[in-house]
């Protein structure tokens, strides 16, 4: 082994991204690495990351767990999507499925064949044309790659679950992997007097832990990329006003939904979040627009069920790191930044950033273009993510309280506005390679939230008016046979996990 690689990794941290850091570390890295991960018990876990995106299906395959178990283990239920409730107008709303809608043909999306259909008189919803939406609505749910030769693919899925039961899962694993956790409190943290590289820290107890590489996961404190480097924090409040959250707990409900909800109030919203043991809930608000007791009220006069325990009020600022590597530490998960739970996109970008940071390992002369690499890529995604976030806020017909007069009037990135002002005259998205959301994630959320595009795709008009009836026919047909097949979301939790 060369001198030169780095031999020591050192994580500060035992959240969801501290846990998901240290497995993969431990698993993809040769044993001569070793990864040591300090938590301390007096600081809680933020708790609440309990919905995902079906790339965590990635992450489960790459450490090689097993879906079922984790299923089990996790008291998880299955997503499909999320229901957004009030969002584009209220008492209207649409599901934004993980799959595509309908099927492309010629390489043409579906939607334009949609729009033709619409303006040639036919009175049908995008959604008519989703297999998930009629899945999920019937709450149904089997793991289907394909349906037959029609060549529509079948079910795309991610997760609900126990955020606290997942970081034990993953715990147990990196554990049994090799990873070394050390329980203390880090009180200092030390830099080379030199480089001003991070040396190593210090717990309260003493005890001094050196690392050639330091993974920040110590969540919003930023305790070494903020407090010890003082890397800044790029603030995007103005763009995504909500900034505290209040999560509950309540009864487990039955059935058990395929889909996350998600409600607009009248300044931010709710998600409701159904598990096998309980359902997990939250109020996303601005306190600019809220008052706290306010918030807590709404939550309370919305929920479906009984609590089951006190509130947990969160704040926090939308944004992210100026950079996420910095010297010899990387910020991962909360400490590297927050954009607010609307697409349960941060267990994703831990992933994602492990994954980048494993294909840009440094060895110890930490070189420049590794982290200026990691910290570009990173950037863009997080912009990506940001600029779909918003859309859900800014693309509203909803006046009816400041806050919400305030998205809808607000000044928008450029990169957004050019996609909004694309979309609107064309039904074209231009999607960037580094976008995580595909072309049916945009279209789905443009139009449910009520923008229609003025035309559609040329190419669109190759089908004569029967051809297109049929078409769309066959669609439907295609999707009602495979939805009867399926059985129901409960029925596969207790044949895949005894719920
Ligand atoms: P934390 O969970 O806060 O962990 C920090 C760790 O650092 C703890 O172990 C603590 O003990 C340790 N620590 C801190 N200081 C010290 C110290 N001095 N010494 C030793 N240890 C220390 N994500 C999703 O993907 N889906 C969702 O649905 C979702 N919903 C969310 C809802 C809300 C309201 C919020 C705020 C976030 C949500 N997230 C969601 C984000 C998700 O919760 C986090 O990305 C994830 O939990 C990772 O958190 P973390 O590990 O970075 O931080």
């Amino acid at each position: 082994m060369s001198n030169t690689q780095i031999q020591k990794i050192v994580i500060v941290g035992g959240g969801t991204a501290g846990w998901i850091s240290a497995a993969a570390l431990a698993k993809l890295l040769p044993p001569s690495i070793s990864v040591t991960l300090i938590e301390s018990d007096s600081i809680a876990t933020v708790g609440v990351g309990e919905a995902t995106i079906p790339q965590i299906r990635r992450l489960n395959g790459m450490l090689g767990l097993n879906e079922n178990t984790f299923l089990k283990a996790t008291k998880g239920t299955i997503k499909l999507g999320i229901e957004f409730s009030n969002w584009g107008k209220i008492g209207e709303s649409y599901l934004h499925t993980f799959g595509d809608v309908g099927l492309n043909l010629s390489n043409l999306q579906f939607h334009h064949y949609w729009k033709r259909a619409q303006e040639e008189g036919k009175q049908s919803s995008l959604w008519d044309y989703s297999l998930h939406h009629k899945v999920a609505y019937s709450n149904k749910f089997d793991r289907l790659e394909r349906i037959g030769k029609t060549g529509m693919t079948g079910l795309s899925y991610a997760f609900h679950f126990d955020a606290g039961l997942y970081a034990r899962f993953l715990r147990n694993f990196a554990e049994t992997s090799g990873v070394t956790r050390i329980e203390g409190f880090v009180k200092q943290t030390v830099l080379n007097p030199h480089t001003g590289f991070i040396d190593h820290v210090k717990l309260e107890n003493g005890t001094q832990i050196e690392g050639d590489l330091f993974i920040d996961c110590s969540g919003f404190r930023g305790l070494l990329i903020d407090k010890a480097l003082g890397v800044s924090y790029q603030d995007w409040t103005h763009w995504l006003p909500c900034n505290r959250a209040i999560a509950v707990p309540s009864q487990s409900t039955r059935p058990l939904v395929p889909y996350t909800k998600s409600i607009a109030h009248t300044a931010g919203w709710q998600w409701c979040i159904p598990l096998q043991h309980r359902t997990g809930n939250g109020h996303v608000y601005s306190d600019q627009f809220m008052q706290d007791e306010t918030a807590l009220e709404v939550l309370l006069s919305n929920l479906d069920s009984t609590p089951i325990a006190e509130p947990n009020h969160i704040r926090f600022t939308t944004g992210r790191r100026e950079k996420f590597w910095h010297k010899n530490c990387i910020s991962i998960g909360l400490s590297s930044g927050f954009l607010e739970p609307l697409e349960s996109t941060s267990i994703h970008l831990i992933q994602s950033n492990i994954s980048r940071l494993i294909e840009l390992l440094p060895t110890k002369k930490m070189e420049p273009a590794n982290s200026n690499e990691y910290n570009r890529q990173v950037s863009k995604e997080y912009e990506l993510i940001r600029d779909f976030i918003i859309l859900h806020y800014h693309c509203t017909q909803r006046e009816d309280s400041d806050f919400w007069r305030y998205c809808k009037n607000m000044d928008i990135p450029d990169s957004l506005k050019q996609k909004l002002e694309l979309f609107s005259a064309t039904g074209r998205i231009h999607k960037e390679p580094e976008d995580l959301f595909r072309e049916a994630s945009w279209v789905q959320v443009m139009i449910g939230q009520g923008l229609i595009p003025q035309s559609y795709h040329a190419m669109a008009d190759r089908l004569s008016t029967d051809q297109l009836e049929k078409f769309l026919a066959d669609i439907d047909a295609i999707i009602a046979q495979a939805e009867a097949q399926l059985p129901s979301h409960e029925d596969f939790l207790t044949r895949n996990c005894q719920l």
